[in-house]
């Protein structure tokens, strides 16, 4: 929808990626009406994430479930996670099958972050609710009476809202607004270069037929080496109409990159990455991997942060709720903050339905305990961020490769550890995300 934006609401969610949308969907299943607005003119964010773990999953099925359902049959379910070495020796497997016991989807889903987003949008729409696109938020204010913030927008409409949703990403207005500071958890600095500063190409493209065998097509194989990581996963194409994209050969390459590579990579500059350090570059009993078309390709440069606080009030009871990148961020190892975000997003609409209720309750008591909900969520899914970003922190040191004796043995640790599968079982479990779920 493009049309003109209502003068106010209850509930504003600015940000329709992945977090905004769980929002949007937890609120929908609770018939809690809300105004959806986004910067872009339509609904294509762009596609970062590719692995969607089993606690996005499961938040997702307990308020739509058959949207869970759809989600699985638009992607890949993979098993494993292959990591290997320039000469492709096997650094260790992770097995998401060890989460049978816990989950029915002791998998992790192979799924385009735009596929994804897609089918929660048309779930949205469907149910009668609208998203306002090509609406960019510029202003924040309280508004006269109080209780309420006032957006402004680029075109030049306004909005009043008793709770916006801070769903607007890394670079978050609303945060900024709200003055919270958006920093390194373990260097406690802001906006500087960190250690885990990366740059990252994401691609989308066909290889050429036949498929070499050293490039798997049922799971995510990371190959780690001095240059940065090169990741291949299979997916699914959206378009069957293009003959060109075959979904056999259609494959999401992240590399990473030391130098700050094109804006959208093309073909050749992509080829040379994989003739360098890609399956078959160094070990040559397999060719290496032709790429013959680029369906999509974008740069990245990703640092850790973590918002102080999640939740902003102001004095007379107007909210500022943070989910998503818009509280935290980090670097793609492991694929997390797609997860993270969309079950941010679905805590926080259970957040604010029990907010709405203990708020509509004229005595003290309720209005404490309703600044206590808040205060809750913002509590726990922080502590979840941490723990993430901590995880998160010591994959990307793996994935960066590095050479010497120290990369040397800390590849053989894993090696050795992956091996049993009690601690395989532990680490898949932390990659899932399932032991942060919320008890009911
Ligand atoms: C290279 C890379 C690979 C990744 N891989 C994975 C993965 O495999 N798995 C995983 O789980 N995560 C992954 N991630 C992370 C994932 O992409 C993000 O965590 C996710 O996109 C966050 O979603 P979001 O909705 O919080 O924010 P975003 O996706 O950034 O969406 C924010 C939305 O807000 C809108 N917006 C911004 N400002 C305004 C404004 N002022 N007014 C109105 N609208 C506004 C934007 O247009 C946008 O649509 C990866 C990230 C990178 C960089």
């Amino acid at each position: 929808m493009s049309g003109p934006l209502p003068s106010s609401t209850e509930i504003c969610i600015v940000g329709a990626g992945p977090s905004g949308l769980a929002c949007a969907l937890g609120l929908a299943a609770r018939k809690i009406p809300f105004v959806m607005v986004d910067a872009l003119e339509a609904g294509h964010n762009s596609s970062r994430a590719v692995a969607m773990q089993a606690s996005a999953l499961e938040a997702i099925k307990t308020v739509h479930p058959q949207l869970v359902d759809q989600l699985v049959s638009a992607g890949i379910q993979s098993k494993s996670f292959t990591v290997i070495d320039l000469y492709e020796r096997l650094l260790f497997r992770l097995r998401m099958t060890e989460l049978a016991a816990y989950t029915k989807y002791a998998f992790t889903l192979l799924i385009p972050q735009h596929t994804a987003e897609r089918h929660m949008r048309e779930y949205i729409l469907g149910g009668g609710d609208s998203i306002y696109w090509n609406k960019r938020v510029v202003g924040v204010k309280e508004a006269a009476d109080g209780v309420q913030y006032e957006l402004q927008f680029e075109s030049g409409e306004a909005l009043t809202a008793r709770y916006l949703v801070a769903a607007d990403g890394s670079k978050s207005f609303l945060r900024t607004f709200a003055g919270i500071l958006f920093i390194d958890p373990y260097t406690k600095k802001a906006a500087e270069p960190g250690k885990n500063d990366l740059s990252f190409v994401v691609a989308d493209v066909v290889f050429a037929s036949p498929l070499p065998a050293n490039v798997p097509r049922d799971g995510p194989q990371v190959m780690v080496g001095a240059g940065g990581m090169v990741l291949t996963a299979p997916i699914l194409s959206e378009d069957s109409a293009d003959a060109s994209v075959q979904n056999d050969n259609l494959f999401r390459l992240y590399l990473g990159v030391p130098d700050t590579p094109p804006h959208a990579p093309d073909a050749p500059y992509l080829q040379a990455i994989l003739n360098a350090r890609g399956p078959g570059s160094h070990l040559k009993t397999q060719p290496v991997p032709q790429v013959v078309k680029v369906v999509e390709s974008s740069r990245y440069r990703t640092r850790m942060a973590l918002a102080d606080r999640y939740v902003h009030r102001a004095e007379g009871g107007a909210y500022i709720l943070l989910v998503g990148d818009a509280a935290h961020k980090h670097g793609p190892a492991g694929g997390q903050g797609m997860n993270m975000g969309i079950c941010d997003g679905i805590e926080l609409a259970q957040a604010i339905a029990e907010h709405r209720k203990c708020a509509a309750d004229a005595e003290k008591a309720g209005a404490h305990k309703a600044v206590q909900i808040m205060d809750a969520y913002s509590t726990r899914r922080r502590a979840v961020a941490l723990q993430v970003l901590n995880m998160v922190d010591r994959m990307t040191e793996v994935e960066k490769g590095g050479q010497g004796w120290g990369a040397y043995l800390r590849l053989k640790f894993l090696w050795a550890f992956f091996k049993m599968p009690f601690t395989n079982g532990i680490f898949a479990w932390q990659l899932s995300g399932l032991g942060h779920a919320k008890k009911p």
